[in-house]
């Protein structure tokens, strides 16, 4: 069968490589190529145009409420932290919701509660938006679009000041996933995994002892208070579909490094590796919602991990790994003494987790 006669499959939205190479040979082939300063083609969490962060996404998350959270509060929270990965201060969103026929009233408001809760956490408001209906199906009673806008702060600036300290030649406006460089610190906010499977825990009915909960959260505060209060941030992803695995490929990658990470650091509650033993699935490939993967200039790595272990969201945390020149790609030190290469997932093995 020739490439033309595929179909999309659950595949293309699940992150991973599937889902990367419809980007890359389809939308790019058409959409990339403009003159900005953070263009569509670096795939980025966000563009960068004329100093203003912009980003879209969209969420179709299945079921509409999972143990932690709703599709209401990952449609803010996503955008918000796409925005704020790259160093910038979410301030207004749009929002385009697709509802289905026979979407209970007071499931829409519900979502809405939830949406106006996110966005006062975040700071940020809903300034303009669409709605439109279609007819029953299996859309999952609604899709929502939510798109943003971010702006520089002073802690921005004063972070790259404080990366410029310990590194010549640093000239990035931004922290972008190209920026990692040899001796640099990985750093994982907190535990890895859980908003995918409280979400495969509502899809499937498996309640897991009940107490895998969803960790969707805004962090557009959390990393302004690390650029103002610590500095030296370099790279920043969320890692949602296809997990760490796929944000540490996407950094490497970008960065033409490599990343070794120590498999006794990566924090993984014991129920979401119990489940995930259980289920077949690797927790390093399981999408989350309110976690951060931080590259930092070492000599600042310890004192961001006690700024993010100070903090609810972030007492978690652990400096996982660093970056090195000795191989490319992402390999794993594992717990047994050996390494193991970490590659980029095909896709994410839960669909519709956002
Ligand atoms: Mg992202």
């Amino acid at each position: 069968m020739s490439e033309k006669d595929e179909y999309i499959t659950m595949l293309h939205g699940a992150g991973g490589t599937v889902m990367h190479s419809l980007v890359k040979n389809y939308v790019l082939k058409y959409f990339g190529g403009s003159d900005i300063e953070v263009p569509l083609e670096a795939l980025d969490d966000a563009a960068v145009i004329d100093d203003i962060v912009l980003k879209s996404d969209s969420h179709a998350v299945k079921p509409l409420f999972f143990p932690g959270g709703d599709i209401g509060r990952i449609a803010v929270a996503g955008t918000v932290n796409d925005i704020a990965v790259l160093g910038a201060e979410p301030y207004a969103l749009a929002c385009g919701f697709i509802l289905e026929e026979g979407l209970p009233l007071r499931d829409f408001e519900r979502i809405l509660a939830s949406m106006q809760r996110t966005c006062r956490e975040a700071g940020v408001s809903v300034v303009t938006g669409d709605t439109k209906v279609v007819e029953k199906g299996n859309l999952g009673g609604c899709v929502i679009n939510t798109s943003g806008i971010g702006r520089r702060t002073e802690a921005l600036e004063r972070n790259l000041e404080v990366v410029k300290k310990y590194r010549s030649g640093f000239e990035a406006r931004w922290i972008l996933d190209s920026n990692l460089r040899k001796g640099d610190r990985i750093i994982v906010s907190g535990t890895i995994g859980d908003h995918g499977l409280a979400v495969l825990s509502a899809q499937e009915g498996l309640s897991f002892g009940g107490k895998i909960r969803s960790d969707v959260k805004p962090l557009n505060r959390l990393v302004q208070r690390l650029l103002n209060e610590v500095g030296g941030l370099v790279a920043m992803k969320d890692p949602t579909r296809g997990g760490l695995a796929d944000a540490l490929n996407e950094l490497s990658e970008k960065s033409g490094v490599g990343v070794l990470v120590y498999e006794d650091k990566i924090p993984v509650r014991r129920d979401v590796q119990a489940a995930c033993e259980m289920l077949g699935l690797d927790p390093l490939e399981i999408g989350n919602e309110g976690k951060l993967v931080i590259g930092v200039v070492k000599e600042k790595a310890e004192e961001a991990l006690e700024l993010l272990r100070s903090t609810e969201e972030g007492r978690d945390a652990e400096i996982i790994g660093e970056v090195t020149l000795e191989f490319s790609g992402v390999a794993m030190q594992t717990l047994v003494g050996g390494r193991r290469i970490i590659s980029r997932p095909v896709g994410d093995p839960v669909p519709r987790i956002c």
